[in-house]
């Protein structure tokens, strides 16, 4: 039994199922450098419609698409095609976990071209650039809308899907230890351990495992994190950066080091962690962490990007001390301490 919440309109809920239902082929598409609940809640609805006998396509913009090493465990990669051979004019595209359209990437043409565009998410900031939205900012991950999609499709829940979709739960609540860690969470968790996925085996995929170049990144890193103390900064915030260099010398591919933000945001002194990612392109990818009294997602809303109150991040074309500069202003704590 599905205990979700009334988020979304009953007559949004039928409203997709008909558009679904009525569609001989579907295409999909998850935010940009997707994570396991964009990539998971696509893979694991693809997978499940494609049972159907619905034919499917997935992707996501990205300027050289690769699914992230991590990720590469996930069921359902071959439902994936490059940005360049997606339909142009889908009649029916349903995006995953993407707050903006912007967040499409190189998809955002298809999206505007689409005959019905139906969003599914989870970001409060969702800005609602669809047809039809299938959005409640209080599910734990994008694959509990999923869930409930597929339930209401009468389609099955096999253990392919469950993986796609376990793996989205446990990424966004952070193996059930961030706030949106419900009893729906852990009934959701326990129906798809149900379906005969190994809890430990994802939990390996996504947690446990570095090539040794990442434990050298990760010292490099460490080496130049700061820590701004709370009487400096009004509350503490612990910040690091990691360049194309570090990863150059020891070969390391930009999506293993997506895991240093959650070495430096345990720090006790800090309320916000900030790891700054540069890309190949050079460009920067920053990701932020708060314990509770700042506002990351407003912060990096500001600054162009967006995420969750918890966890955001943003992109940059300058130096990491020239964001840093341009951030901090951002996060101050709504009643700052009397001096
Ligand atoms: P990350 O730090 O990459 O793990 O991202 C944390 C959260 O912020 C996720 O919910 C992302 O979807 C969101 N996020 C990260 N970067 C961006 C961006 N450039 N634009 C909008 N949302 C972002
Ligand atoms: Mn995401
Ligand atoms: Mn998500």
């Amino acid at each position: 039994m599905i205990t979700h919440g009334t988020a979304v309109a009953e007559t949004d809920w039928e409203r997709a199922v008909e558009l679904v239902r009525g569609a001989g082929s579907v295409a999909l598409a998850c935010h940009v450098s997707p994570d396991g609940d964009a990539l998971g809640s696509m893979l694991g609805f693809g997978l499940a419609l494609r049972q159907a006998g619905t034919e499917v396509v997935a992707s996501f913009g990205d300027q050289g698409f690769a699914v992230p090493r991590l990720l590469r465990f996930l069921p359902g990669q071959d439902l994936l095609v490059e940005p360049a051979a997606y339909p142009a004019e889908p009649p029916l595209m349903i995006t995953f976990d993407a707050s903006t359209m912007d967040r499409l990437g190189l998809l955002v043409p298809n999206a505007g071209r689409a005959g019905d565009l139906v969003v599914l998410d989870h970001h409060v900031s969702n800005t609602g650039f669809g047809s039809l939205h299938l959005i409640d900012p209080s599910a734990a991950s994008t694959t509990v809308i999923v869930e409930e999609l597929i339930h209401r499709l009468g389609l099955t829940i096999d253990r392919d899907v469950a993986v796609c979709l376990y793996t989205g739960l446990v990424t966004d609540t952070g193996s059930f230890r961030y706030s949106a860690t419900t009893p729906a969470a852990h009934a959701m968790a326990g129906r798809l351990i149900a379906a005969g996925l190994r809890p430990d085996e994802i939990a390996r995929e996504l947690w446990d495992r570095s090539p040794f170049a990442y434990l050298r990144v990760l010292g490099a890193a460490l080496d130049r994190v700061t820590l701004e103390p709370a009487e400096a900064a009004g509350h503490g915030i612990v910040w690091t950066y990691v360049t194309r260099a570090d990863r150059a010398a020891h070969a390391l591919p930009y999506d293993e080091v997506e895991g240093v933000i959650d070495v430096v945001r345990r720090v006790d002194e800090a309320d916000v962690a900030v790891v700054l990612k540069e890309a190949d392109d050079g460009v920067w990818n920053v990701s932020t962490r708060s314990k509770g009294a700042i506002d990351v997602g407003r912060a990096c809303t500001t600054l162009g990007g967006g995420g969750h109150p918890s966890a955001a991040g943003f992109s940059s074309h300058v130096s990491p001390e020239e964001t840093m500069a341009a951030l901090r202003p951002h996060l101050r704590p709504p009643h700052p301490p009397s001096a």
